[in-house]
């Protein structure tokens, strides 16, 4: 039986926050776009029946004898547009090949050699050493959960470094809770930034309650999750957000964040392609690079699990880039990109992507593998890092891509999986089980892009775009809209009556279960939230770039 806690039960039956719908499949309103995204439009697709004498009009394309939209909980696009999972054309998402096989076209790592010793070796180097096949769980079920932790959507996930039943996560309002998903009903909600909370990490500390977080408000603070209380290792815009003066373009917000433990480093990129470097023993940032193109978000920074000179960063500038650590104070040189322009000696090699890239990873274990997830709905596999200035080993078509106000889609590596292929991530596009449109956690091979399987809950039919898999158990930990749920896999018996995978499986059509179940306890968010430390008035917040139109809002 699952244990699920909420907060504010009276409000069970309203809309559960401002952000609901954000989680929602349908597409509707243009989400930010990228620095340089096709202009293309995307147009609000919808049924309109009985235009006429009863005769069907596409709002997308406008023609008649076709409609687009939802029908019951399946949805069906317009015939004449690209298929929106893999964007090619000739089919529909509904008959997208990649739909129903998602390894659809991708070759299996192990077949990228041919036959011989050097074969051998190269396998040896991708796949690791021929170990006994492990087998991933095919059923996991919601375990317990913590509905409404957050005021507003959640962002970022990252586990306690020593204590198990730890989770830390972030949300849009910059709040930061901490969630016993063992005890279930204990968590803290602390209030440490003014905006957007992008990214959260642990730091090296005698007690393991030190983590750092990045957010919108353009401030990197150490938090001590124990107490709430914070400090600020760096601020951007030390000046603050006067309204009606502060130039919303001169504003810098800080997204991608990565902690070296055995270098004692952070790096933090911020909203203009910036990667800042940086040592909490002392007060300034040691330096900072133009990694990325100006005006760009740095979306994630990962440091390498062995290596400690590399790092690795992801960008809205379509690239991911392979950075050394050893000339990080090195003096600028004339690059390669033309005459005149300064260029950092870290940058080691780039990676480049047809669109905005979410983030790019490190695999967990031996680092020699990098997945990005990028917006053009294909997550990359590289297989060495010395392929990195080639095209990726493997694109999987996943439907990650979206156009609402949502928290970008990251694949994950899962950390436990020595052989560094079992992937998780969110998806977008529902699928109809049983007249309920959910979308699934996919748990895939990045080995051969095969789904190995999918995570679903009749109760859960939000969005779930934050994922982290449990560096030690056997748990995955779910953000949706302003909820976090942990995902634990199904025992033999129940995993028997779970065998059948994607559409194939019909789930109770009960969605009424939720919230009469006794064992659901509540809290209200907005109550428990700790201020930590002094916080000033007339903050930021007005600079959140992410923020939903200002409507439809219920008091
Ligand atoms: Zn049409
Ligand atoms: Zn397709």
């Amino acid at each position: 039986m699952p244990r699920y806690v909420v907060n504010n039960p009276q409000a069970e039956s309203e809309e559960s926050s401002e952000e609901e719908d954000d989680d929602q499949g349908q597409p509707e309103a243009e989400d930010e776009e990228p620095a340089h995204a096709q202009p293309a439009k995307r147009q609000k697709i919808s049924l309109q029946l009985g235009k006429g004498k009863g005769q069907l009009v596409c709002h997308v394309c406008g023609k008649p004898g076709h409609c687009a939209g939802f029908v019951g909980a399946a949805y069906m696009d317009c015939p004449n547009k690209p298929c929106y999972l893999c964007k090619n054309t000739g089919h529909t998402t509904m008959t997208c090949p990649y739909r129903v096989a998602p390894e659809h076209g991708v070759k299996q790592s192990n077949s990228v050699s041919s036959d011989g010793i050097l074969a051998t070796l190269r396998n040896r180097e991708q796949d690791g050493r021929q170990r006994e096949v492990r087998r991933p769980h095919t059923k996991w079920l919601v375990e317990s959960a913590v509905l409404r932790l957050h005021s507003r959507r959640c962002t970022c996930l990252e586990f306690h470094p020593t204590r198990d039943n730890i989770v830390v996560s972030g949300d849009k309002k910059g709040e930061v809770a901490v969630w016993d998903f063992h005890k279930v009903t204990e968590r803290s909600v602390y209030k440490t930034h003014k905006a957007l909370t992008n990214h959260v990490r642990f730091l090296p500390s005698s007690d393991g309650a030190a983590c750092c977080s990045a957010a919108t408000d353009g401030t990197l603070k150490e938090l001590d999750i124990e107490t709430g209380s914070d400090k600020e290792l760096l601020n951007c815009n030390p000046e603050g957000w006067i309204t009606g003066v502060t130039d919303e373009k001169a504003w810098i917000m800080l997204y991608g964040l990565g902690v070296s433990w055995r270098r004692s480093l952070i790096a933090v990129g911020d909203s203009k392609g910036m990667v800042y470097f940086l040592d909490r023993r002392q007060k300034d940032p040691i330096c900072c690079h133009q990694l990325h193109k100006k005006g760009n978000k740095v979306t994630s920074a990962d440091f390498h699990p062995v290596d400690k000179d590399l790092l690795l960063t992801a960008s809205n500038d379509w690239q991911a880039k392979l950075s050394d650590m050893r000339m990080l104070c090195a003096p600028l040189t004339e690059g390669s990109k033309g005459k005149g322009q300064m260029q950092p000696p870290i940058e080691v090699v780039s990676m480049e992507h047809p669109k905005v890239v979410n983030s790019a990873w490190f695999s967990p274990v031996t680092g020699q593998k990098i997945m990005t997830t990028c917006i053009d709905n294909r997550i990359r596999i590289w297989d060495t890092l010395f392929n990195a200035g080639q095209p990726a080993d493997r694109e999987i078509i996943h439907s990650h891509d979206f156009n609402r106000y949502l928290t970008p889609f990251r694949a994950e590596w899962d950390p436990k999986d020595t052989d560094e292929r079992e992937v998780i991530i969110g998806r977008y596009i529902s699928e109809d089980f049983g007249g309920v449109a959910l979308h699934p956690v996919d748990v895939m091979d990045g080995g051969t892009g095969r789904l190995v399987a999918e995570m679903k809950d009749p109760n859960l039919q939000t969005i779930c775009p934050v994922n982290k898999p449990h560096p030690r158990q056997d748990i995955i930990i779910s953000g949706s809209s302003t909820s976090l749920y942990a995902w634990s896999p199904a025992s033999p018996d129940e995993e028997m009556d779970g065998l059948q995978t994607a559409s194939s499986q019909k789930l109770p059509d009960s969605a009424a279960v939720l919230f009469s179940n006794p064992n659901y306890i509540s809290f209200n968010a907005g109550d428990e939230t700790k201020k930590s430390s002094k916080s000033k008035k007339g903050g930021s917040s007005s600079k959140d770039d992410d923020s939903e139109p200002k409507k439809g809002k219920k008091k």
